[in-house]
């Protein structure tokens, strides 16, 4: 069913009775070509440009939870493109233009809303980092433009410019980065998957790999065992307890991340913004509420809720940033489960075991990648290499020494 505001139109006028549900619910099928671990945004993106634009049709998502119960559904939905280092610039900046043409493709509304990210900086040597950054952006093609106090106060006179500690010197603005709804990036998805005939299996946990002679040939799950030509991880936040399955010991650590929601206000906050002086970021969602979160948690877990001296923390920073927000009340919020990797960039590739494919490695990061990624690793496990933009996210790159390395803070992920 192809929706349009005819259809809106037409179903109105019919009761609203016409709708038919936006995926089916199939049962497993004994074998499929390929078998994907995790219907979370990069699960079902994989799933969807697999049958697209590489003709593999018979592919399964293989969900514990319901599709876009993990960090899909859970992020504070933001999407940019302003990284620094060559293995991580080409690879978001092609994110951000299949987001650009994404509602479109899918023929759903994924609510892209391009009102710019704003990243303040706070001293010199923040100054001189994000110069390079929008410069690094620049050299590949992608629009970056510095903001002074003057322009900055003119546009969020509602930022404390003045703090003892971090007065706001300036800011590096992304003019086309900005948010999605996160949920409908999911549900999008999996509509578009499902009409090219991939079969969405919810509530369906793998609890393990079955190997024949070293090459993977199926998952066990809670449905019976499943076979498969080709197994693809997509677990994010739980990569590591499925790559052990098959033995594989992985640079990732698994944190929480918080977010956080207000009660619904007057439109006050036109862009996304970032803290540099430490990791917050707001933005206000269409239904008013303002959107922020932070750091991790710092410690590892698998459990999806955070701690109150985190939300504290968290809290103090944006009230530092914006006073204001001091007057306003949370409303909600949850935590997620992040795939950190050892650098903070993410991994694309195939692993040692013979027909096993790895996607993980997102950090905070992962949701303004989901079509990037989704594309990339359906490319990678159709072609058996590597798309060009995604050619650096090698899992041994920590062993061959060429880490991507964006934040500088080496191989700690509670830095990234
Ligand atoms: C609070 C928070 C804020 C964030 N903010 C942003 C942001 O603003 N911008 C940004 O770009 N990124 C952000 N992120 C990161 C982003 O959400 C993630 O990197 C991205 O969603 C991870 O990919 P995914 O969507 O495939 O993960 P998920 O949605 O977590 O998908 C993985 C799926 O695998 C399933 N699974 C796990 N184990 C099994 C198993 N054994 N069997 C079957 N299924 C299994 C899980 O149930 C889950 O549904 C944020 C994350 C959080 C938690």
């Amino acid at each position: 069913m192809r929706y349009s505001a005819f259809s809106i139109f037409k179903q109105a006028l019919a009761g609203n009775l016409g709708w038919k549900p936006a995926w089916r619910e199939p049962q497993p099928k004994p074998h499929y070509d390929v078998i994907i671990v995790g219907g979370g945004g990069h699960g079902l993106a994989t799933a969807y440009y697999l049958a697209k634009e590489f003709g593999v049709r018979n592919i399964a998502v293989v969900e514990k939870g319901y599709l876009g119960s993990g960090n899909v559904g859970r992020n504070t939905t933001i999407v940019r493109s302003n990284y620094m280092l060559p293995g991580n610039e080409p690879f978001y900046e092609f994110s951000l233009k299949l987001w650009e043409g994404l509602e479109q493709e899918l023929n759903y509304n994924v609510m892209l809303s391009q009102r710019g990210i704003i990243s303040l900086y706070h001293n010199d040597s923040q100054r001189d980092h994000y110069t390079r950054r929008g410069n690094a952006m620049m050299m590949e093609g992608v629009a970056a433009e510095q903001l002074d106090r003057d322009t900055l106060k003119k546009m969020l006179p509602f930022l404390n410019f003045d703090h003892a500690r971090f007065p706001i010197i300036g800011g590096l603005l992304q003019k086309r980065a900005g948010t999605a709804r996160h949920d409908a990036v999911a549900w999008g998805f999996a509509r578009g998957a499902d009409r090219l005939g991939v079969d969405l299996i919810q509530n369906c946990e793998v609890t393990g790999i079955r190997r024949e002679s070293g090459v993977v040939t199926g998952v066990e799950t809670t449905k019976g065992f499943i076979g498969c030509n080709k197994l693809a991880l997509a677990a994010a936040g739980n990569t590591s307890r499925v790559g052990e399955m098959a033995g594989l010991k992985l640079p990732i650590e698994s944190h929480v991340l918080q977010a956080f929601v207000t009660e619904g206000l007057k439109p006050c906050i036109d862009h996304v913004i970032t803290y540099g002086a430490g990791h917050f970021y707001i933005s206000q969602s269409d239904k008013g509420g303002l959107v922020f979160g932070a750091e991790i948690d710092g410690y590892s877990s698998y459990a999806q809720r955070g701690n109150l001296a985190t939300a504290e923390h968290v809290m103090e920073e944006g009230v530092t940033m914006i006073p204001g927000l001091s007057r306003v009340r949370v409303l909600r919020a949850w935590g997620g489960v992040m795939d950190m990797s050892m650098d903070g960039s993410p991994i694309i590739d195939r692993t040692p075991i013979d027909n096993l494919y790895l996607n993980c490695g997102w950090c905070y990061g992962g949701f303004k990648a989901t079509p990037a990624s989704g594309f990339c690793f359906a490319y990678l496990i159709a072609k058996g290499e590597s798309h060009h933009v995604a050619r650096a996210l090698r899992l041994d790159r920590f062993e061959r020494g060429f880490p991507i390395d964006e934040a500088g803070v080496g191989t700690q992920p509670n830095l990234h």
